[in-house]
């Protein structure tokens, strides 16, 4: 029976590594796709970012109540998963509590208790997040967990994710009850670990009048529930809104440093630009790092955005924060920075499973710019930096609407008509006024002219 819970087991971890694997190839390829930029700089200032954004979770303490059941849930899970070590030994070496054995050979059996107490605690904190997590989003009716891009996947991703974990931890207190009892009984391969309080509390009462065959039953299905539990949640993740869970903390680190606001010039325009005004021109090679190739002028498709951006994409955590933040959104417009990330997102997956399959990939007739964001999405924006500001994990849905407006006014003329005057009056004035430089100051002129006269009266 051992030998073949080992190799099942095996087989299993193996299985799960080779899915994990070409996953995260494909998000890597797919992040890929978009444009070198230059994120290496300042590193001190980066990694300061990422221990209070990311590891610290600074930015989620604007809503305290959230931020703590969010913050139970993320360090109850990973610690939770320690756990994991000994579940991994135990299927590896086809033995019960490998851990709890050999500490009890070295006389610590009382760590490994005050140990596995902490872990029941944390699952209890999860369960209870969890629970809340789920009435909060079905039944309380929160404005921001809503929204056109919030159906089908997006709504049930965020309530298996919720409901999986409960699972995962009720996996944990069945079979920690069950093999309480069992120990009790003196039942062979099932070492004495001491009292889990709240397994022996709250599950050990449904488990008590089992026969000693049917608790070991109970006992191993919940240890393969939960470990094949863990495997599949881990590939799950991969395809989630929780794949922010990893790149929350690379996401940050290659965060936007620059002041928000700050527009980015696109090199080729700025050289060209300075040719035109007869200024030296001090880098000639393109600093896109795409050498030889003449950019498109804004972005239309994934591959004209950074390899930011669609990192970005994919570690959105589809809070809405964004959203509910947006004054195009709060005023009724059709623009919500959260869908602006999900299509963002959705789009490399597309290209990439096309690339992967041979097909046609960015070359499939499509693009992000009309099949998935369109003008008036783009053009409801105010540019205002909210969604950036509330985004709890750094993300910059303004830049890519910035680009892709960029894209439309240079290369297709696409801006509304009192842009394009705006636009014309630069070109022309130097100012988005129809007034030609030389009639800047006439108001002053005016000014001195109406002082002279009450000078002349006086
Ligand atoms: S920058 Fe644009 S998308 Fe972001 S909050 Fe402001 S209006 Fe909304
Ligand atoms: S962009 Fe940021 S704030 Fe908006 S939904 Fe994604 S994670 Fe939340």
């Amino acid at each position: 029976m051992a030998i073949f819970q080992q190799i099942l087991f095996i087989a299993v971890v193996a299985t799960t590594g080779y899915l994990l694997f070409k996953r995260i190839l494909r998000i890597r390829n797919n992040i890929k796709l978009g444009r070198k930029t230059d994120r290496f700089d300042n590193k001190s200032e980066r990694w300061k970012n990422t221990l209070l954004i990311a590891f610290g979770q600074k930015k989620m303490f604007k809503k305290p109540i959230a931020a703590l059941l969010h913050l139970g849930i993320y360090v109850g899970f990973l610690v939770i998963n320690i756990e994991g070590i000994e579940f991994f030994l135990d299927g590896l070496f086809g033995k019960h509590r490998v851990i709890a054995r050999f500490l009890q050979g070295i006389n610590m059996t009382g760590f490994y208790t005050v140990t596995l107490n902490i872990f029941e605690f944390l699952a209890v904190i999860v369960i209870l997040s969890c629970v809340f997590f789920l009435i909060r989003r079905n039944i309380l009716g929160i404005k921001r967990f809503d929204g056109i891009e919030m159906t089908h996947w997006p709504k049930l991703d965020a309530n298996l994710i919720l409901i999986f974990e409960i699972i995962l931890m009720f996996a944990i207190m069945t079979m920690n009850a069950s093999d309480q009892i069992l120990q009790s009984r003196n039942v062979a391969g099932y070492p004495q670990t001491g009292r889990m309080i709240f397994s022996d509390i709250f599950a050990s009462p449904f488990y008590q009048n089992l026969s000693t065959p049917a608790l070991i039953i109970v006992e191993r299905v919940a240890w393969w529930i939960h470990i094949i539990g863990i495997f599949a949640f881990a590939i799950y993740v991969t395809y989630s809104k929780h794949l922010h869970t990893a790149l929350a903390f690379p996401n940050t680190y290659f965060a936007n440093l620059n002041a928000q606001g700050k527009i980015q010039n696109m090199d080729e325009v700025t050289k060209e630009v300075k040719m035109m005004m007869g200024m030296p021109v001090e880098n000639e090679e393109s600093t896109n790092g795409n050498e030889g190739e003449i950019p498109r002028l804004g972005a239309k498709d994934v591959n004209d955005l950074s390899w930011v951006n669609i990192m970005n994409a994919y570690s959105c955590t589809e809070c809405g924060r964004c959203t509910s933040q947006c004054p195009a959104n709060l005023t009724g417009k059709k623009l919500s920075p959260r869908k602006i990330m999900m299509d963002v997102r959705n789009r490399a997956e597309e290209v990439g499973e096309s690339i992967a399959k041979g097909g046609k990939g960015l070359e499939d007739g499509k693009s992000l710019l009309g099949d998935y964001i369109t003008k008036e999405e783009l053009f409801a924006c105010t540019s205002c930096n909210a969604c950036v500001e509330a985004c709890p994990v750094m993300i910059d849905p303004l830049s890519i609407i910035l680009q892709m407006r960029r894209y439309l006014s240079m290369e297709e003329s696409g801006a509304p008509q009192s842009w394009n005057a705006m636009f014309s009056n630069i070109e022309t004035s130097f100012a988005p006024w129809k007034f030609p430089p030389s009639d800047r100051f006439k108001w002053a002129d005016e000014l001195a002219k109406e002082q002279e006269n009450a000078d002349e009266n006086k």
